[in-house]
């Protein structure tokens, strides 16, 4: 399978945070912001990284916006671009639009005119966000540090029936499984046997890097 193409538009402090947490994961990222600064800013980290309005079609059109698997339109304060925007996404059949919103209203438009997913930033913070678009298991995402994260993971297929030691995430990913979920219930310390069940959600710690390995393992297939 081939990996998913990003485009973030908007280069706030959301934006920003979005497209470095996929560009740390290897995604291809192409970042968008009508100001030349922000754009210079993303430029080191991201694979492409332009000026433009994104409520102008045309340039939206000839940055080729629809072949990218995922838009993350992460334009906040300026609600009418935001709407734009996210209108001109859905209407050149961008597949997968997240629009990041101001308030619950500015939401309610945005789920209305299209968008699949929408983030209110006060909740969702951008890394978290960016790890969910990565793999729909990571149920949620706690930064430590700089360094260290932990995950939670909610157990793939391939992961039912085996045991932590068949699975050896700490020798394969450099990652330790802390905790087994099952709905309220946790195993706190679980023991190598222990069998991974369905609807268990592991968590997980380990550097940041480490963490990203296992999850492209696991969303790639
Ligand atoms: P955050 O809260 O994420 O830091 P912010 O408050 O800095 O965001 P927002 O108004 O949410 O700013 O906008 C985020 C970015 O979107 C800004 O860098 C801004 O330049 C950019 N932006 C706004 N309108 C457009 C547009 N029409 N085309 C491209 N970029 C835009």
């Amino acid at each position: 399978m081939a990996k998913k193409q990003f485009a973030v538009i908007g280069i706030g402090r959301f934006g920003s945070s979005v497209a470095k947490v996929l560009a740390e994961m290897d995604y291809e990222v192409l970042a968008i912001d009508a100001d030349e600064d922000r754009v210079r800013e993303v430029a080191d980290f991201v694979t492409h990284a332009v000026t433009a309005d994104s409520t102008d079609e045309d340039a939206m059109r000839s940055l080729g916006i629809r072949n990218f698997d995922v838009v993350v339109v992460a334009i906040g304060q300026d609600i009418q671009a935001s709407i734009l925007t996210t209108l001109i996404m859905k209407d050149l059949g961008v597949p997968v639009i997240i629009a990041k919103a101001q308030n619950e209203l500015h939401g309610k438009v945005l789920g209305k005119i299209g968008a699949d997913k929408v983030i209110h930033p006060e909740r969702d913070m951008g890394s978290r966000v960016a790890h969910n678009l990565v793999s729909p298991n990571i149920m949620d995402y706690i930064e430590l540090s700089d360094e260290y994260s932990i995950i939670e993971l909610k157990a793939p297929a391939q992961m039912i029936g085996k045991s932590l030691k068949q699975l050896d995430v700490r020798a394969v990913y450099k990652c330790n499984v802390m905790a087994i979920k099952t709905g309220s219930s946790m195993n706190i310390a679980p023991n190598a046997d222990d069998l991974i069940a369905e609807n268990n959600v592991l968590v997980i710690v380990g550097r940041n890097k480490d963490l990203s390995q296992l999850e492209i393992a696991y969303a790639e297939g």
